[in-house]
C-alpha cells in the first residue's frame, strides 16, 4: 500500500497545507473540549465525531499522538465574548443544584455519549477547576506586560501583542463588530484574565488570587492546559468553527504573552502555540445552529429513544466533509442508519462466505483490494474528506472476485478510521427499540417463529392472523426484505 501525503487546512493559513508534526514520534494534539453545564447535543457531538476522525487519521498514517482535552466546569460566560454570567454558574441557579454535582453529572453524560459514538478516549481529560493554581501562575507571568485591572477584574489588552485576531481574520475586516459591556474595558476585544467576584455575589466557585476572590476567565484554561501537557509548542489545535473568532485567537494572545515573558520578542510575532488550528463547521437545523443555550436542543440520547442506533449519527457526520456545514434532519438521519445497516450486512454476508471458505492460509492483499486501500487512504489523507473514504468502503464491499477473508481484512483496517465496529456490529445490534414503543422484542421473536411454524405447516390463516396482530401493535412483517430484516 501506499501513502498519500497528509493534509490539512490549516485556519491560521486558510489554506490547505502539509502536515509536519514537530516530533513524528509524538504527535501532539489539543481539542476544546464540552462545558459541563448541560448534555452535549448533536452539534458537539459532531466536533468529537471530528477531532476522533483527526485522532484516528494520525494513527493509520503511523504516528504516536498525545491528545489532551479539556474540560470547561469553570468561567465560560454565556457570551463567548465576556457577556452575561457563567454558565455553570447559571444552571446552578436555576436549579438549586450544587455546582460541583452538575459537573460531574454532565461530564459523566458528556463520556458516555463519547463512547456510544465509538470515539476513542483521549490520553488526558483535564478540568479546569484542578488548574486554578497553574491559571494564577500563568496570569501572574502575563500581568505585568499585557493587563490592566478594573473593578471586574484582570483584563488582557489585545494591543499588547502582535497581530492580534490574525486566527479571525480581524486584520483584514477591521476591528469592529464586537460589543464593549464592560465598563472600563480599552478595546471592545480585550478580555477577562480573572473576573472579581461582585460585592455580595454568591458564587460557589471561587478562589483567592492577586486580583481577587473570583474565578478564571475561560480562555485562561486551555492556554494554561495545552502548555502543561504538551509544551509551549504542540501540533494541533482543535474546536468549533466559532471558537476561530474569539476563544482562540484570544489563546493565540495568551500564548504570545507568555512566550514573549520566558523568549523576550524572538519570534512573537509568528508564535501561536499550535502550528495547525483546525475548526469543524456546524451542526445546524432549519431554525439555525443548533445550540445549547437556545434551548430544545437535540441529544444523542433523543435519536437513540427514536430507535436509532448512535453509530448512525456518527455515520451521518462522516457523511459530511468536516468543513462544511451540516443540516440535521431525521430523513437525514434515517438515511445514514440505512446506509450502516446495508454495511453490516454486506460484512455480515462476507464473514458468512469466509467460514465456508476452504483456503484458509493468509495470503496477501490483492492488487484491486490494495487499490481501494490506497484511494481510502488518499482521501482520508486530504483533510480528512470521510465521504471519499465511505465511497472506497463501498467499491471495496462490491468487489466480486476476491476472496472474502481478504475484503474483511481489508474493511477492517479502514474501519480503524471510521470507528464505525464495521466487523463487531450485528444487525439485531442495530435495532433499538424506541423509548415510546409498547412492544417488546422477545416476544415479537416469540411470535414470528410461531408464524414461520404456521406457514410451514400450511396454516394460513393462523400466519395471517398473527401478522395482523403484529400489525396492531405496530410491528410490520417484512418477508423477503432486500437488508434480510424480519420485522420493523
Ligand atoms: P461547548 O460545550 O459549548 O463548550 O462546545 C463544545 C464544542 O462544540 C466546541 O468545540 C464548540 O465549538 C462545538 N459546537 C457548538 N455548537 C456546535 C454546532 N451546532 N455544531 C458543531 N459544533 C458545535
Ligand atoms: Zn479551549
Amino acid at each position: 500500500m501506499s501513502s498519500a501525503p497528509l493534509t490539512f487546512y490549516n485556519s491560521l493559513l486558510r489554506a490547505v497545507e502539509l502536515f509536519r508534526p514537530l516530533d513524528p514520534a509524538d504527535v501532539r494534539v489539543y481539542s476544546c473540549g464540552p462545558t459541563v453545564y448541560d448534555y452535549a447535543h448533536l452539534g458537539n457531538l459532531r466536533a468529537y465525531v471530528f477531532t476522533d476522525t483527526l485522532a484516528r487519521t494520525l494513527r493509520w498514517k503511523g504516528y504516536s499522538l498525545t491528545h489532551v482535552m479539556n474540560v470547561t466546569d469553570v468561567g465560560h460566560l454565556q457570551s463567548d465574548a465576556d457577556e452575561g454570567a457563567d454558565k455553570m454558574e447559571a444552571r446552578a441557579r436555576s436549579t438549586g443544584q450544587d455546582i460541583w454535582a452538575i459537573a460531574r453529572h454532565y461530564t459523566d453524560a458528556f463520556k458516555r455519549d463519547l463512547r456510544d459514538l465509538n470515539v476513542r478516549d483521549v490520553d488526558r481529560l483535564p478540568l479546569a477547576t484542578d488548574h486554578i493554581a497553574e491559571m494564577i501562575a500563568f496570569a501572574k507571568v502575563i500581568d505585568v506586560r499585557h493587563c490592566y485591572l478594573l473593578d471586574g477584574g484582570l483584563y488582557f489588552d489585545t494591543t499588547t501583542v502582535p497581530n492580534y485576531g490574525r486566527l479571525a481574520g480581524h486584520l483584514e475586516d477591521g476591528r469592529e463588530g464586537r460589543i464593549d459591556v464592560v465598563a472600563g474595558k480599552r478595546h471592545p476585544e480585550d478580555f477577562a484574565i480573572w473576573r472579581r467576584s461582585a460585592p455580595g455575589e454568591n458564587r460557589q466557585m471561587e478562589w483567592e488570587s492577586p486580583w481577587g476572590r473570583g474565578a478564571p476567565g475561560w480562555h485562561l484554561e486551555c492556554s494554561v492546559m495545552s502548555r502543561l501537557y504538551l509544551g509551549e509548542r504542540f501540533d494541533i489545535h482543535t474546536g468549533g468553527i466559532d471558537h476561530r473568532e474569539i476563544h482562540h485567537p484570544n489563546e493565540i494572545a495568551q500564548n504570545q504573552a507568555y512566550h514573549r515573558a520566558c523568549h523576550g520578542h524572538a519570534d512573537e510575532a509568528g508564535f501561536t502555540g499550535a502550528t495547525v488550528w483546525m475548526h469543524n463547521n456546524f451542526l445546524v437545523e432549519r431554525a439555525g445552529k443548533m445550540s445549547k443555550s437556545s434551548g430544545g436542543f437535540l441529544t444523542l440520547q433523543a435519536a437513540v429513544d427514536r430507535g436509532f442506533h448512535p453509530l448512525a449519527y456518527r455515520l451521518m457526520c462522516l457523511q459530511a466533509h468536516y468543513r462544511s456545514e451540516m443540516e440535521f434532519s431525521w430523513d437525514g438521519l434515517a438515511a445514514a442508519a440505512t446506509r450502516l445497516k446495508r454495511l453490516v450486512q454486506a460484512i455480515g454476508a462476507l464473514r458468512t462466505r469466509a467460514d465456508a471458505e476452504e483456503q484458509n492460509d493468509a495470503l496477501g492483499l490483492t492488487p484491486t483490494i490494495t487499490g481501494r486501500l490506497d484511494d481510502f487512504d488518499q482521501a482520508i489523507s486530504d483533510d480528512l474528506s470521510t465521504p471519499r473514504a465511505l465511497v472506497s468502503l463501498d467499491r471495496l464491499l462490491a468487489l466480486k472476485n476476491e476472496r472474502p477473508a481478504l475484503l474483511l481484512s481489508a474493511a477492517a483496517r479502514m474501519d480503524e478510521v471510521l470507528g464505525l465496529s464495521l466487523l463487531s456490529l450485528d444487525r439485531a445490534d442495530l435495532r433499538v427499540h424506541p423509548a415510546n414503543a409498547t412492544i417488546d422484542p422477545p416476544a415479537i421473536e416469540a411470535s414470528l417463529a410461531e408464524r414461520r411454524g404456521a406457514r410451514a405447516d400450511g396454516d394460513f390463516p393462523r400466519a395471517d392472523a398473527i401478522r395482523h396482530d403484529l400489525a396492531q401493535a405496530g410491528v410490520d412483517v417484512m418477508d423477503g426484505d432486500p437488508l434480510g430484516w424480519d420485522w420493523k
